[in-house]
This record gives C-alpha cells, sequence and structure tokens, in this order.
C-alpha cells in the first residue's frame, strides 16, 4: 500500500513515509486506499493475530514486510484492556485502558511501533552517523518515544520538554534513560521545544553533521498502530455481545482518534466515535459550525491535549471530508472543562475502584453527560490514555487518596535521573549534542 501527501506529493512507499515523517510539500502522509475487512475476517480473538492482520496489507512490498511478526510482538508487549462497567453504571459501558505499557500512556504503542520500524531500516543505511530521533515533548510523548528507543544499536534519542511545565514524574520519565538517550530541560515552552527541532532539521551545518529523524505525532508510523487497539476492542466485543462498540476518546492532536477513524472506515465493527477536546473547543467549535478556526492552546489540567490546532485534522478533512461528511461517519466532538474533570475525577473515584487521569476523565464526563439515554442504551467504551498515578499531584488531591504505582511506573521511578539545562538556541542545542 503506498501513502501520498495529503498537499499532494507523489506517493511514497510505508518505509518512505516512516523515515520521512512529513512529506517533502509539508503534507502529512495518508493512506491511498484503505483496506476493506469484514468482520468475518477477524474471526478469532487474539490480539496479535488481529494486530497482524489489519497491518499486513500496510506493510505489503516493504521491505518490512517479513518483520510484521516481530514488529507487532515488540509493540504489543503489554495488555490493552476492554474493562466492563456495565454493573456500576447500568448501562453497556467499558473503559479501553491504554495505559498499562512502559511509560503509561496510549503513546507507548506508536513510539514502540515507530521504533521497532526505523530500528530495522537503519539497520540497512550504510552511514557512520547514528541515527538521531529529536523530540520535543510537553510530557508524554518524549518518555514513549526514549522508552522505545533506548539501547537500540546506531540510534540516539535526544528530547526536548520546557522547564518546569511537565509533572514531576514526567519528568522522570523523560530524565532517567542514559545510554543513548539525552535529555534536554529548555528554558522555554512547549512551542520553543519545537521551534528548536525544526530549526536543527533545516541548520545547514547541524543537518550535515548529524543525521536527523524526529518522531513526532505526524509520523504516520504514531497513526497506524494505534488502529489495531480498537480493532481488537471492537472485534471481541462484537464476538462476546453481537454488537458494534462505540468510543469516546480523550483527544488534542486527534492522532488516536483518527486511528479509530482508519480503523472503522476500514470495516471494523465500530459504531459512533466522540472526540472529547478538553477547554481548548477548535474541534468542537469546527463541527458546530463547519468552519475550521486554528487558535492558540489554552493551558488545562490535561494538559498532553492541550492543542489549538490539531496537525490530525488535515488528515481527518483530506480522508473523509468537512464537518457534515464527518458527522454522516458518526463522528462527533465535544468539549469538557477543568471545572467538569475535576468534578469527574472526584465523582467517580468515589464508585469505581480506580481514579481517571485528567485526560480521560474528559471522555467519561462526556459519556455520561453529552450523551442521552438513548445513546447510552448502546454499547460505548471510554478511551483511558493515561494511568492517573502519572499525575498524582492533579488527582490525588482530588479524590483524597493515594494512587498506587503500577509496576511499570514504578520501575521506571527506581531509576536515577539526570538532564542538562539549556537555553532556547540552536547553539546551546549543538552544544548539547556534541
Ligand atoms: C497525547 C495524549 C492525548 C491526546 O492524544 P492525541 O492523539 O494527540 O489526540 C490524550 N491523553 C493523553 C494521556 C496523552 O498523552
Amino acid at each position: 500500500m503506498r501513502l501520498r501527501s495529503t498537499r499532494g506529493a507523489p506517493a511514497v512507499s510505508l518505509e518512505e513515509a516512516l523515515v520521512q515523517g512529513l512529506a517533502p510539500d509539508g503534507g502529512l502522509y495518508v493512506p491511498e486506499s484503505l483496506p476493506s475487512f469484514s468482520p468475518d475476517d477477524f474471526d478469532d480473538d487474539d490480539a496479535r493475530s488481529i494486530a497482524m492482520r489489519y497491518l499486513t496489507p500496510f506493510f505489503a512490498g516493504t521491505r518490512l514486510a517479513d518483520s510484521i511478526d516481530a514488529i507487532v510482538a515488540e509493540t504489543f508487549s503489554f495488555p490493552l484492556p476492554l474493562v466492563d462497567l456495565s454493573q456500576t453504571v447500568n448501562a453497556p459501558l467499558s473503559v479501553l485502558e491504554l495505559f498499562h505499557g512502559p511509560t503509561a500512556a496510549f503513546k507507548d504503542v506508536g513510539a514502540r511501533f515507530l521504533a521497532a520500524c526505523l530500528s530495522r531500516l537503519d539497520a540497512e543505511v550504510d552511514d557512520p552517523r547514528p541515527l538521531t530521533i529529536l523530540v520535543a515533548t510537553s510530557g508524554d510523548t518524549g518518555g514513549a518515544v526514549a522508552a522505545a528507543f533506548h539501547g537500540r544499536p546506531g540510534i540516539d534519542v535526544v528530547v526536548l520538554f520546557p522547564e518546569g511545565r511537565v509533572s514531576p514524574r514526567q519528568q522522570h520519565q523523560l530524565c532517567c534513560w542514559g545510554d543513548n538517550v539525552t535529555s534536554l530541560s529548555v528554558a522555554g515552552g512547549f512551542d520553543d521545544c519545537q521551534a528548536l527541532v525544526k530549526a536543527a532539521f533545516t541548520d545547514p551545518t547541524l543537518s550535515t553533521q548529524y543525521r536527523f529523524s524526529s518522531a513526532n505525532s505526524i509520523n504516520i508510523g504514531r497513526l497506524l498502530p494505534q488502529s489495531v487497539y480498537y480493532a481488537v476492542a471492537s472485534t471481541q466485543y462484537l464476538h462476546k455481545h453481537g454488537e458494534r462498540l462505540s468510543f469516546a476518546i480523550p483527544t488534542g492532536n486527534l492522532g488516536n482518534a483518527l486511528a479509530a477513524v482508519l480503523a472503522r472506515a476500514a470495516g471494523l465493527p465500530i459504531g459512533d466515535i466522540l472526540l472529547v477536546t478538553n477547554a481548548n473547543r477548535t474541534v468542537p467549535d469546527y463541527f458546530a459550525t463547519g468552519q475550521y478556526a486554528g487558535r492558540a492552546s489554552i493551558a488545562t489540567l490535561a494538559s498532553a491535549m492541550d492543542v489549538g490546532d490539531p496537525s490530525n485534522m488535515e488528515r481527518l478533512r483530506d480522508l473523509f471530508g468537512e464537518a457534515e461528511a464527518l458527522r454522516a461517519l458518526g463522528l462527533d466532538a465535544v468539549s469538557v472543562d477543568d471545572t467538569e474533570i475535576r468534578e469527574q475525577i472526584r465523582r467517580d473515584a468515589a464508585r469505581f475502584d480506580f481514579a481517571w487521569c485528567p485526560h480521560s476523565a474528559t471522555a467519561m464526563y462526556a459519556w455520561e453527560r453529552h450523551l442521552d439515554d438513548a445513546a447510552r442504551a448502546a454499547p460505548w467504551a471510554v478511551v483511558a490514555t493515561a494511568h492517573p498515578a502519572k499525575f498524582e499531584t492533579i488527582v490525588e488531591p482530588l479524590i483524597d487518596a493515594t494512587v498506587p504505582v503500577p509496576p511499570a511506573l514504578a520501575d521506571l521511578l527506581e531509576r536515577p535521573a539526570a538532564f542538562s539545562r539549556i537555553t532556547p538556541s540552536l547553539d546551546a542545542l549543538a552544544e548539547a549534542l556534541s
């Protein structure tokens, strides 16, 4: 299967799209066509065989085709369970828990898939310079990427994060790797980190000295594997209950939600898809008015969703059309603000034996307060994107209890952490790289 740019550049193979990240015309890579499955194609419930079946058409004819088995095993090395909540809420509700990976957020899936693919492709490159993955992060991405590439021979990772603007545990996850991972605390905001990465890519000296690549969310390799957990959850649900499962998805840059839309369009038994943003209302406003207006982001409790101009909107609109057409596909979008996030975390800690992270809380709020009784009579899954222990400074005061730390996260917190501070300048970055 070939991938074309949203802006018209010629189609390339999956290998090329993975290595390039962004298309040469500044567009994003999207599949030229989607596989067309029927639910009967997925006749067993085994997650890895569903993953293989879903991903195989994308790898057809590529040098990675013989390695899909190993790539799938490396990517999906932790459970992605669909947990039934129907007894407690008296409606067919489940939670899709995507936080059992090494850094306790769903971004582990995309990062591990990209690392599995790029490390194989890079092993064939004849160049003494190591591949240097530059990644700017507002919190979760950097940890997932560092974890996924840590210890991979011939690849270095440089993580840039905004000083003082990530949670203490997030910062630890960004800085506890050593070896081939360098962690840089940048005196500035996330935008400064991102600008620095872009500047390094286009700087004639640095981009000759180093072989840069990026692992940010525009890479199609972050998106493709995320469709797999929707394929698995919806297939297993169909086999068990004979019905399509709908999803309420915490949404920032729209990578996670777009993966669900792709899986649905490829024929998986998925019902409606509700995109839930925090107080950054760009996407809900677009669904309400039909006019797209990107804007600056505002800071919220669900900080990994603080996006004012989501880059994956370009893919969504290119592939599926404008608001009216998107609505006809069963998509809708709503916004949940900080007061509502706090309210949901507080209330649910009392009735469930777990707490939501601030991101996941938006989706639960939307299911409970934005859907009517008729909609809630159909089966839904609220997507839980991170473990609450990652955001304990927000969650614990609200629930007045300690959130138990999952084992993978506890392991990371045991490791020593180290980072260097830099100013947001290319000179400072060049010196830190040398
Ligand atoms: C990144 C992130 C999101 C937003 O996902 P997108 O793919 O950017 O829409 C939501 N929740 C958590 C915990 C995240 O880390």
